[in-house]
Parts: C-alpha cells; sequence; structure tokens
C-alpha cells in the first residue's frame, strides 16, 4: 500500500501551536489548575503538541503522558546524587555541537529544541545555547568526523534533532555520506511519535536517497503514545527500508508495570519498531521522583522475559560517565 503524506508544513504548523500554559492543558483535560507547580519549571517550561495532549484521558490526573510533561512540586526537591550534567557529557564536548563518548560512533547535537519537554530529560540542563550548529561550527563537526577515521557512525540528537527543517538536514546528511569512512546514519527523535506529521516526504526521500544505512530511533514510554497517526508515520519510514527501534526510560508511576511494558512492546511491534532500550533513569536535578531503583527494574524485565519472546523485550542499561559503551543490567528471573 503506497503510504499517504502529511503537507510538507503541518509539523511546524503543529509546533507553532504547543501549548505551554499549564492552565490551559488541566483545562482541556477538565483537571482543576491547582495541579501543576507554576514555579516547578524554571527555564524548562511546559511543552506538549496539541495532538500529544488529546491522547491523554480527560479526568485523569494519573494519566501517563500527563505525567511526563506537567511540572511538579516534586522538581524543586533537591536529592542528593541528582545533577545537572547525569552523564558528564561536558567533558566529551571537544567541539561545539559534538560529544564524542564511545569510539565508533559521534553524536551531534543537530537543535537544541524540542516540541515536548519531558520532565525527566537528562539533558534539561544542558547548555545548548553553548553549542548550537552555525555553519563555522559545522565545518569544525565534519573536520572533526574526517580526522576520526575509526567512528563508522553519525548520530543526529539533541534536543530534537527533527525539529531541524527538511532542507538543512537534507544537506547535513549530504555532507556526512560524502566521508568516507562513516557506514550509517543514526537519528534519535520523539517527534514522529509527539507530532507524526514530522515524517514528510522530503524527510523520508533524503534518507532513502543517502548511502548512509539509516536508523531512527524513536523514544516512545507508553503505548497510549502510539496512534493512528503515529502507526502512519511509522509505515512511511519502513516503505523507505529505514529501520525503526525504540528507547524507553522506566518511569514511575508512568511505565513502571509489567502490564505497561508488555503493551508497550506489543504496541510498538505491532507498529513495525523493535523495542531496543529501556533505561533506568539518568539522575538529573528535577526527576528523582521518576526514578525507579536497578533491583526492581532487574526484577520488572526478568518478569517481562517470562512472558514475551526476546525479541520484545528491550534491554534494560543504564548509561555511566567514563564507560566504553552502555552498562546493561541483567533481568532477575522471577521465582
Ligand atoms: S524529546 Fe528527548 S531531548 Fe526533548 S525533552 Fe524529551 S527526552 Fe529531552
Amino acid at each position: 500500500m503506497h503510504p499517504t503524506w502529511p503537507s510538507a508544513d503541518a509539523w511546524q504548523q503543529a509546533l507553532r501551536t504547543l501549548i505551554t500554559d499549564p492552565a490551559e492543558l488541566l483545562e482541556l483535560l477538565g483537571l482543576p489548575s491547582t495541579l501543576a507547580d507554576a514555579g516547578a519549571d524554571g527555564e524548562f517550561r511546559l511543552q506538549v503538541p496539541r495532538s500529544f495532549a488529546a491522547r491523554m484521558e480527560p479526568g485523569n490526573r494519573q494519566d501517563p503522558l500527563l505525567l511526563q510533561v506537567l511540572p511538579q512540586q516534586q522538581e524543586r526537591v533537591s536529592v542528593a546524587g541528582f545533577g545537572a550534567d547525569p552523564l558528564a557529557e561536558r567533558v566529551s564536548n571537544p567541539r561545539q555541537g559534538l560529544i564524542h563518548k564511545y569510539r565508533d560512533r559521534v553524536l551531534l547535537i543537530a537543535s537544541g529544541g524540542c516540541a515536548i519537554n519531558c520532565r525527566y530529560c537528562f539533558r534539561r540542563h544542558f547548555p545548548y545555547q553553548q553549542n548550537q550548529l552555525g555553519p563555522e561550527q559545522w565545518q569544525q563537526v565534519l573536520d572533526y568526523i574526517q580526522t576520526h577515521t575509526e567512528l563508522r557512525e553519525a548520530i543526529l540528537s539533541g534536543g530534537d534533532p527533527l525539529v531541524t527543517p527538511d532542507s538543512r538536514l537534507s544537506r547535513m546528511i549530504e555532507q556526512l555520506a560524502t566521508i568516507d569512512h562513516l557506514q550509517r546514519i543514526r537519528i534519535h527523535s520523539r517527534l514522529p511519535i509527539v507530532i507524526p506529521e514530522r515524517v514528510t516526504h522530503a524527510l523520508v526521500t533524503a534518507l532513502a536517497a543517502t548511502r548512509l544505512q539509516p536508523v531512527i530511533v524513536l523514544h516512545c514510554n507508553h503505548a497510549n503514545e502510539v496512534n493512528d497517526e503515529v502507526r502512519a508515520a511509522i509505515a512511511r519510514l519502513r516503505s523507505a527500508g529505514i529501520t525503526v527501534l525504540n528507547q524507553a526510560v522506566l518511569l514511575r508511576g508512568i511505565n513502571d508495570s509489567v502490564a505497561a511494558q508488555q503493551q508497550l512492546s506489543e504496541t510498538l511491534f505491532s507498529s513495525g519498531v523493535l523495542p531496543y532500550y529501556l533505561f533506568v533513569l539518568d539522575p538529573v536535578a528535577g526527576a528523582a521522583h521518576f526514578d525507579v531503583p536497578d533491583a526492581e527494574a532487574q526484577q520488572l524485565v526478568g518478569e517481562l522475559q517470562a512472558r514475551l519472546p526476546g525479541y520484545l523485550v528491550p534491554r534494560l542499561a543504564r548509561e555511566i560517565p567514563g564507560q566504553p559503551s552502555k552498562t546493561l543490567l541483567m533481568p532477575r528471573r522471577p521465582r
């Protein structure tokens, strides 16, 4: 079946009409405005696309999508071990807009903007202003990759890299493809989930045309985030042969049950996406209330393993600063 394509600027229109006022969001859901803590968001304001808000259940103050975006009073509580740079990325930032943590892959901060502000975001305090990729910085990034012949993969990250217009993204991908030792281009994005119209014809064409093997890693935490529009967006990516994976974050009160994780894996797979990683929370200041202890996470994934085939069980992992790769946490078998 041929995919149907959204208009080229529908996603930009959605970006222009984000909900940024907690009171407006709560009113839309028929909830009292007192549920939000107006002072909790500071620099990291509430930001949510209208189509994502439409997937929240009216009247449900525990809605798993709402809890991911609503500024709450607990964010003001300072907790030992939770800081501004939980992954020590500022020491792996050799060029503006470039993070080189792992030997064969490099991460490019293609954009400091996002369509949605997830309260648990590990880069919520990241100095995006100091990492903007203007033409001069972009050339320095290309030079860095060119001289580091051990690199095989460029990862476009952010913020959300798909906030970048298609014309600029296409140019970036074309220029990266001229570097012989690169083999893959990976895009980490939540946009196809929160604004599925972002999967435009121009984006898919650029990814299908490059000699680099394209991989998209989505960020979806709960099955309720996947609706028909998201399924159609994933189908558009897959129609061009793009590998689509998902990584989720394990979040207290949102997806910290075996049933929620099972439903997420099954929903993703039936939509054409393989569950890839389930991350335990990075200890970022303001997000401690989402934390699930490692032992509980390992137990949960052990139970998931007993219910699902192996390919539907995401790898439980933590990122530890200074390690040469993600650190896998072994599931514990249920007794
Ligand atoms: S979409 Fe990703 S980068 Fe943006 S706020 Fe959410 S977790 Fe952070």
